[in-house]
C-alpha cells in the first residue's frame, strides 16, 4: 500500500504566485481500470513502481484520490491558435500534480490529462476520449524511443465513463511527464495581463528548471530566449528528419523545454510529400510538414515579443536583441537539418556536393511518391557491393549510382550509423487508427503489440514486417482529429 502521509510529488510550480494557476481537484470517475503503466519510466523517475501499480496508484491516476501533500493545479496560459490570439486558454482538462526527480537529478512535472473541468475549461467537459489518450501514449513513447525530445507517458487509465463527442466514446486519462509544462503561451499570459513581475517570475522558474547555469549571468533572460530558440530549432529539425507532423503548432503547444508536447491530430507521413497535412481542423494547411520550420520560427518570435519587457531596460535595445535571437533560428535549424539529412544517407563528414546529393534524393522520392521511412531504411540495409537489385526495387537506380560514385564507391557511407537514425518502425497512422478502433471495442492487444514494436524502432524485426508496410489504398487515413 502507498504510504498515506509521505508526499510523492514535490511542489516546485506551486511555489509561484497564486495568479499562475488555479487550485483544482480532479473530478472522480465511476469505474477506473488500468490500461497501461510505464514501469521503466516510473523507475527512472525514482517512483516506487511496485507501490504505484496497485489499486492505490490507479486511484491517483484516475483522479479519484489526491496523493498526500498534493494540491493539483490547472496552469494559466494564453496563446495564438492558428494565428488567432486567445488570451484565456489554460489547462482546461489537465492538472499538474507536482514534480519528481530522476536518477540523473533532472526534475520532471507530472500531469493528468482528461481529469475533469477546471476554471479554464470554457465550454469543454475537461475529459479525454480513449482514442486520443492512446495516440498520445503510443506516439510520445515512440518519439522517445527514436531519441526525439518529448513529453513521456507514465500511465493510462479507463474512466469507466463515456465522453460525449460526435458519438459517445469511452473516456480515459493519460498521465504525462515533462521537463515542465511551461509554454510560449504561458509567457504570453503575463504580457496579456501587463504583469512584468509575473513574467520575470516565470522566466526565473524556467531558468531554475531548464537552464540553471544561466543563474547569476549578466543577461539571463536573453540567454534563456536563445536557448529556447536553439532547442526548438533542433526539435523541429528532428521532426522533419523522421516525417513527423505535429498538426497543432499553436503557441500554447510550444514547450519552453523544447519537448514535443500536446499530441493532438499529429501523424507520421507515409509517402514523401512536403505538403502533407493530417489535421482535420487545419483546412488551410498552416501546419503542413513543409511549414513546420517557418511556423516554429513564428512561434518563437511571439516568445521574443513577450519577453521584450525583461530583455533590456532600453526598448530599442530589447527589440534589437530579440530580433538577433530570432534570426538565429534559421541558421540553427538549417545546420541541424542538414547534418541530420546527411547522416540519413550515411555521411558524417560533409564534402562538397553531399548536401545537393541528399536534396536530389528527396526530390526523387517526391516524384516517385516513395515511402519516406522505408526508403531511408532500405538504403541503410542496401548491399553496397551489389546495389543494383535493391536500387531498382526502390526505384532509385540513378540516384544510388550517384550516391556510390560520389562517396568513393561507398567508402564514405556508414550504414551502421544510417540504421541508428533511419527507423525501421514508426507509428504509422493507419496502424494507430486500427489500434484505437480495436481498443474502443475493448480489445487492447494491438495497443500492446504496437508498444512492443515501437520500443526498439531501429531494430529490424522480421516477424513484425507487417508494421513496416505503408497503408493499402483502403487503409489510408487522410485526417486525424483533435482530442477535444
Ligand atoms: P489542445 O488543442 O488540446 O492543446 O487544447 C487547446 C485548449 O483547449 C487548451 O486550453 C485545452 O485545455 C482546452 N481543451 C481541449 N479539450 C478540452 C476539453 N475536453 N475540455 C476542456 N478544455 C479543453
Ligand atoms: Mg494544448
Amino acid at each position: 500500500m502507498l504510504d498515506k502521509t509521505t508526499p510523492i510529488f514535490g511542489a516546485h510550480y506551486a511555489q509561484l504566485p497564486d495568479r499562475f494557476y488555479a487550485e483544482q481537484p480532479a473530478t472522480p470517475v465511476a469505474k477506473p481500470s488500468w490500461i497501461a503503466f510505464n514501469k521503466l519510466l516510473a523507475e527512472d523517475l525514482q517512483l516506487d513502481a511496485t507501490q504505484i501499480a496497485t489499486e492505490a496508484g490507479l486511484a491517483i491516476f484516475a483522479g479519484n484520490q489526491t496523493p498526500p501533500g498534493t494540491v493539483p493545479l490547472a496552469m494559466a496560459y494564453s496563446g495564438h491558435q492558428f494565428g488567432h490570439w486567445n488570451p484565456s486558454l489554460g489547462d482546461g482538462r489537465a492538472l499538474l500534480l507536482g514534480d519528481v526527480t530522476d536518477k540523473a537529478g533532472q526534475r520532471f512535472d507530472i500531469q493528468l490529462k482528461g481529469s475533469g473541468p477546471t476554471p479554464f475549461s470554457r465550454n469543454g467537459d475537461g475529459r479525454a476520449a480513449l482514442g486520443p489518450v492512446l495516440r498520445e501514449y503510443v506516439l510520445s513513447e515512440a518519439m522517445n524511443a527514436m531519441g526525439i525530445a518529448t513529453t513521456r507517458a507514465l500511465a493510462a487509465v479507463s474512466t469507466g465513463e463515456k465522453v460525449r463527442r460526435e458519438t459517445p466514446l469511452p473516456g480515459a486519462i493519460i498521465t504525462r511527464v515533462a521537463k515542465s509544462f511551461v509554454r510560449v503561451g504561458t509567457f504570453q499570459y503575463f504580457v496579456a495581463h501587463d504583469d512584468k513581475e509575473g513574467l520575470m517570475a516565470l522566466a526565473d522558474f524556467s531558468i531554475e528548471r531548464h537552464e540553471p547555469d544561466l543563474k547569476g549571468t549578466e543577461y539571463p533572460y536573453l540567454e534563456l530566449l536563445k536557448r529556447v530558440v536553439s532547442r526548438q530549432a533542433h526539435l523541429i529539425a528532428s521532426w522533419q528528419l523522421i516525417g513527423f507532423i505535429h498538426g497543432v503548432m499553436n503557441t500554447d503547444n510550444v514547450s519552453i523545454a523544447g519537448e514535443t508536447i500536446d499530441y493532438g491530430p499529429c501523424a507520421f507521413m507515409d509517402q514523401y510529400d512536403p505538403a502533407t497535412v493530417f489535421s482535420s481542423i487545419d483546412s488551410l494547411g498552416r501546419y503542413a510538414y513543409q511549414n513546420q520550420p517557418r511556423i516554429g520560427q513564428w512561434n518563437l518570435s511571439v516568445l521574443a515579443q513577450s519577453m521584450l519587457p525583461i530583455l533590456h531596460e532600453d526598448e530599442d535595445q530589447a527589440l534589437a536583441l530579440a530580433q538577433d535571437a530570432i534570426n538565429e533560428f534559421s541558421a540553427q535549424f538549417d545546420l541541424a537539418f542538414r547534418t541530420g539529412l546527411l547522416k540519413k544517407i550515411g555521411i558524417v563528414e560533409e564534402q562538397s556536393g553531399d548536401y545537393e546529393l541528399a536534396i536530389e534524393l528527396l526530390d526523387t522520392m517526391k516524384q516517385a511518391r516513395a515511402d519516406f521511412t522505408n526508403t531511408f531504411r532500405a538504403l541503410s540495409n542496401l548491399d553496397l557491393s551489389a546495389p543494383e537489385i535493391g536500387a531498382a526495387q526502390l526505384p532509385l537506380t540513378d540516384w544510388v549510382n550517384n550516391w556510390l560514385r560520389h562517396t568513393d564507391g561507398g567508402k564514405r557511407i556508414d550504414q551502421n550509423m544510417m540504421r541508428s537514425v533511419n527507423p525501421a518502425f514508426i507509428p504509422r497512422n493507419h496502424r494507430i487508427e486500427a489500434m484505437i478502433q480495436a481498443a474502443t471495442r475493448g480489445d487492447f492487444s494491438l495497443f500492446h503489440e504496437l508498444m512492443e514494436v515501437l520500443a526498439t524502432p531501429f531494430e529490424d524485426k522480421p516477424i513484425h514486417h507487417a508494421y513496416t508496410l505503408p497503408p493499402a489504398p483502403d487503409e489510408r487515413v487522410h485526417q486525424t482529429f483533435c482530442g477535444t
